[in-house]
């Protein structure tokens, strides 16, 4: 903890306790629930050094002292050459935490700019490249896993982008195998809302790493999901969660999907499929509560929830 942080007044302290209790928790409970860290695993954790990754070293750093697993830690930044990128800031804080660490050097940037004509978007290649590196140097490294930094809301963004833009339901895994077939991909802070991690961040006082040197222009629809997602949870409370407990509930026969529901074999000796045909009920939600669901109170009185084999 900084100086600063030692200066905290006691409700801060207790306020950053709770806060970091939450996060742990949440994260302990998604890697639980997808089996995404086991006995002997290397894991490699992608630092970009904006809060979501800095979070999420932090945070494993910290269960993996009391998990009842033996694994690993490497962080690994990539260093894409973009311009003005502060290449001392993440060894001296990786040393000051005394954890294994790699900083990879690979000049994507200027792959980018001679690739992709001015006024074109650039982060489908740069990532393309980014994810080649990775993947490849987590060989290299002999992870068993690699760590990404995307948090709950980051998830549900992407449903509705794939929704409303892709024509799709379809939002971000907490745990997958890579495009190339050879990694073990998880996100440990897929049950972490992000206003959780941006508190975190700030008390934690992490030398963050501005995301936007690359000169790259924030893109618009997915700002647009936010700003919508923002909204309502100002105005609904608890939309949000009960909107994260929907993609963990899916009931594919009452969807068209064809091809993920078998719909053609249905006739009248297959009984009632998941409750039947209420479309034309009058509908009555009881709306789940904040409080009952994953990232807010739920995992407060941690006592009441078994919740992790790692926390
Ligand atoms: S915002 Fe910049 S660094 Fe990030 S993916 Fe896009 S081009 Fe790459």
């Amino acid at each position: 903890m900084s100086e600063q942080q030692t200066e905290l007044s006691k409700a801060q302290q207790y306020n950053f306790n709770k806060l970091q209790k939450r996060i742990r928790r949440n994260t302990g409970q998604a890697i639980a629930d997808f089996n995404m860290i086991e006995d002997g695993d290397r894991i490699m954790v992608c630092l970009s050094g904006g809060k979501d990754s800095f979070t999420m070293l932090d945070i494993l750093l910290s269960l993996k002292k009391s998990a009842p697993v033996d694994f690993s830690l490497i962080a690994v930044n990539l260093d894409q050459k973009q311009p003005g990128f502060p290449e001392d800031i993440l060894p001296r804080y990786l040393e000051s935490l005394g954890v294994e660490y790699k900083i990879i050097e690979e000049d994507t940037y200027s792959i980018v700019q001679d690739k992709i004509p001015e006024g074109k978007t650039t982060c489908s290649l740069c990532s393309r490249l980014r994810r080649g590196i990775l993947y490849r140097n987590a060989k290299e490294l002999g992870a068993t896993k690699i760590a990404l930094g995307h948090h709950r809301d980051d998830i549900i963004e992407t449903l509705f982008l794939n929704m409303f833009h892709g024509g799709k339901m379809k939002a971000m895994p907490p745990k997958l195998v890579s495009d190339n077939g050879e990694h073990v991909v998880i996100r440990p802070l897929a049950y972490c809302r992000e206003k959780d991690i941006i508190k975190y961040a700030d008390l934690k006082q992490y030398p963050i790493i501005p995301c936007n040197l690359c000169g790259s222009q924030p893109n618009l629809q997915r700002q647009a999901i936010k700003q919508m997602l923002n909204g309502w949870d100002k105005q609904f409370p608890g939309r949000i969660e009960t909107l994260f407990r929907s993609i963990q509930n899916v009931v594919p026969s009452h969807l068209a999907d064809y091809e993920l529901f078998d719909f053609k074999s249905i006739d009248r000796d297959s009984g009632v499929i998941n409750g039947g045909d209420i479309g034309f009920d009058k509908e009555e939600f009881n709306d789940v509560s904040p409080a009952d669901d994953i990232g807010v109170q739920a995992f407060e009185p941690g006592e009441m929830l078994n919740v992790t084999q790692i926390d």
